[in-house]
């Protein structure tokens, strides 16, 4: 019978006697991926816990809020890419295993220490909106903006500014020109910084939360303009740039854009007193009916913070919607997706127990798998935009009735 641990042979040590080649051969077999991905999740959790343990302080595990609960049970810490970024920026670690998905892990490369490894247990676990903003796309906007005299390349005319949602390539392109990155935790804050130093800001690539952020700092819509990467002049006339005070990519969150407006209405009309509470990543339409919006860590407060019995309906992945369901349960507060039919993250979705399992005994054995690591010339200017974004306070989406009291001014 093949060991449990796939390593056994290793630990053998290189003396091996001619009968235990073949067990070898076999054995080492066992540390390919595809091993541990025919094993069922509940014969993992031991031997998570098992390397954990014996990776001690070598090593941190980071989960995003919405990954499943199989997988954040390890994490030595959860939150928001925002929480993790600041975690992972301070961590000691050798290793950062990253439970989240690409551009997470890239970013935690980038503010990492030198000699720290960043390791994502899946390289698949992407996210579809920083796939919407490539650099090549992007660097021809940015051409296109110069030519129209609306910016010199130095961003003097419009400040590029960057969700964290999205490559390290574009948070690079961003901290060159002067620009930053922001996290649905401080985009109001980014958003003034960024005014402060230009009339304009290109907002890249979550066309709704730029949107929501600058409705919210009474930007009407007649003053903001989206860019198709895929149409000339990004669909818009010289004119219409001109006029912008914002430039929104046209990206956006395949998760949270399947909320819609009706299923606010229809959530108060079926449990009447309830609480709608939404991600910034929400089409607007959506957020102007919210009686909150924030980014994960702040939905978590506000539920925290609601008196006993409080009802929510939240706008947000279905993994941390169903894990506040059943924490708050015990506080009589009823905790439900805004959407019945569950919007799932299904990148984030894709690092299972096993792919931690397999990351995590190979480091065990030290074998650094599915290591990410960013190029020094991007690290450098995507480092830049990130140590701005740091600088720059919490500070969130206010809540509808600020963008309702702004929308007589928000009609094109
Ligand atoms: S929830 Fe949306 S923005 Fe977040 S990782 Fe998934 S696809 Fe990307």
């Amino acid at each position: 019978m093949l060991s449990t641990s796939p390593f056994r042979a290793l630990e053998q040590g290189p003396e091996l006697k001619a009968e235990d080649k073949l067990t070898t051969a076999i054995e080492t077999e066992i540390c390919s991926l595809e091993n541990y991905l025919v094993l069922p999740d509940h014969t993992m959790d031991a031997r998570i816990a098992a390397a954990r343990q014996k990776l001690g302080s070598q090593a941190v595990i980071l989960g995003h809020h919405y990954q499943r609960d199989e997988v954040i049970r390890f994490a030595d810490f959860t939150g928001d890419s925002f929480k993790l970024a600041k975690i992972s920026s301070k961590s000691d670690a050798d290793y950062i295993v990253f439970c989240g998905v690409h551009f997470m892990a890239e970013s935690a490369d980038v503010l990492g220490r030198p000699g720290q490894q960043v390791i994502l247990p899946d390289l698949n676990a992407g996210c579809s909106m920083a796939d919407m903003a490539e650099i090549g796309q992007v660097e021809d906007c940015w051409e296109q903006l110069v030519k129209l005299g609306l910016t010199n390349d130095m961003g003097d005319g419009i400040t590029p500014m960057t969700y964290m949602n999205s490559t390290a390539a574009i948070k690079a392109f961003c901290g060159e020109r002067g620009g930053v990155v922001c996290t649905s935790s401080n985009a109001p804050g980014a958003f003034e910084w960024g005014f402060n130093k230009s009339p304009k800001v290109l907002f890249l690539p979550d066309q709704h939360l730029g949107r929501n952020t600058a409705l919210a700092m009474g930007i009407p819509m007649s003053e903001m303009a989206v860019w198709d990467p895929f149409q000339i002049m990004g669909g818009n006339t010289p004119e219409r740039l001109r006029k912008a005070k914002v430039i929104l990519w046209k990206g956006h969150c395949s998760v949270h854009q399947r909320f819609l407006p009706e299923h606010v209405d229809k959530v108060r009309a079926k449990h009447p007193g309830i609480q709608v509470v939404v991600h910034p990543e929400c089409r607007w339409e959506v957020c102007q009916k919210a009686d909150a919006i924030g980014s994960t860590e702040r939905l978590i407060e506000v539920i925290t913070n609601a008196p006993r019995g409080t009802k929510f309906a939240v706008g947000t992945e279905i993994h941390l919607v169903n894990r506040m369901g059943k924490q708050f349960a015990d506080q009589d507060k009823m905790v439900i997706t805004l959407d019945d039919s569950g919007c799932l993250c299904t990148t984030m979705f894709r690092i299972s127990p096993q792919h931690l399992c397999w990351a995590l005994e190979n480091l065990v054995e030290g074998n650094v798998v599915n290591r990410i690591k960013v190029d020094d010339d991007v690290k450098h200017w995507a480092r830049v935009a990130l140590d701005r974004m740091l600088e720059i306070k919490v500070d969130h989406v206010p809540a509808a009735a600020a963008m309702v009291a702004a929308s007589g001014r928000l009609q094109d």
